[in-house]
């Protein structure tokens, strides 16, 4: 048997998990951060908490005897994506980054777009005064200042209490999102900005949509690099790349 690693925390991580798991001769763990208190389900086995940087990463590579290591955790996610490009060259092992596409403006977008989170504070047109901020509940903290605005925060979690925040309103709620819902929400609050992640991938798109419709700008925060090596956009992508891997005729592997 050969062992895969998948890093998971997105939607795709999930399905890549259920995919690979049918795959002759391979066994499947996905780490998750922990972050979510109820997180969707992952079949195979699952491992919760960090590694403790890349050095018990590499240290975990090597007692688990990881075969193939799959980094299919969030864009936005830049720090362990470091770290497992770190500990795959050391331990000397494949590693494969699924990271779906970003985003592309269309021309009926009114987008700002930054570098950071903290830029787009700043960026936030002086005019808008209700803002929507969909960047989840870990970096919120730079909005307090927006003292004289009013914010609705969406995010799976409530923040950690002693996080600052500008006056507004938690929304607890977890994609897809729908367009009829997003544009509904950005009509009830009266809402006249937006800030978004870069994230891509359809299931938090409805928004920008919605945006696009009723001509509301959006701070769009750019996606930081990732590393260099091998990557796919999908997880169909990388479902061939284990094929590949583990050396099995892909007819065999879609009847198993
Ligand atoms: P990060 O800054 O890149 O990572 C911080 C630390 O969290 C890492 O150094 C690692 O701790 C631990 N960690 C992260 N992902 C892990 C995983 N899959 N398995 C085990 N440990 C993991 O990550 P983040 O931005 O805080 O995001 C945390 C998790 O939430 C990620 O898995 C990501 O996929 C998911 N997520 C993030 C976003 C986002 O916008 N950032 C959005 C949706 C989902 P050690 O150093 O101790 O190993």
């Amino acid at each position: 048997m050969k062992r895969l690693l998948i890093l998971g925390g997105t939607g795709d991580a999930v399905q890549l998990a259920a995919r690979a798991i049918d795959l002759p001769g391979l066994e499947v763990v996905t780490t998750l951060a922990g972050r979510t208190n109820n997180p969707q389900a992952v079949l195979g086995t699952v491992r919760i908490g960090g590694f403790g940087g890349e050095a018990g990463l590499v240290a975990y590579l090597q007692t688990e005897k990881i075969d193939f290591i799959i980094d299919a955790t969030h864009p936005f996610a830049a720090q362990i994506s470091g770290h497992v490009a770190g500990a795959a060259t050391k331990v000397g092992i494949p590693r494969l980054l699924l990271v779906r596409p970003a985003w592309v403006r269309s021309i009926e977008d009114t987008w700002i777009e930054v570098e950071r989170i903290e830029a787009a504070v700043q960026a936030i047109p002086a005019s808008a005064e209700r803002i929507f901020v969909t960047i989840g509940r870990q970096q919120l903290a730079p909005f307090a200042v927006l003292t004289d605005r009013w914010c609705l925060m969406r995010s799976i979690d409530p923040p950690d209490p002693s996080i600052p925040l500008p006056p507004g309103k938690l929304l607890l709620d977890r994609g897809p999102f729908s367009l009829e819902g997003e544009r509904q929400l950005l009509r009830e609050y009266q809402i006249q900005a937006i800030v978004s992640k870069n994230s891509g991938g359809e299931a938090t798109y409805a928004k920008i949509i919605a945006a696009r419709e009723l001509g509301l700008p959006v701070v769009m925060v750019q996606r930081p690099i990732v590393p260099e090596g091998e990557r796919v956009a999908d997880v169909a992508g990388a479902v061939e790349w284990l094929i590949d891997r583990l050396e099995i005729n892909s007819i065999t592997s879609k009847t198993h």
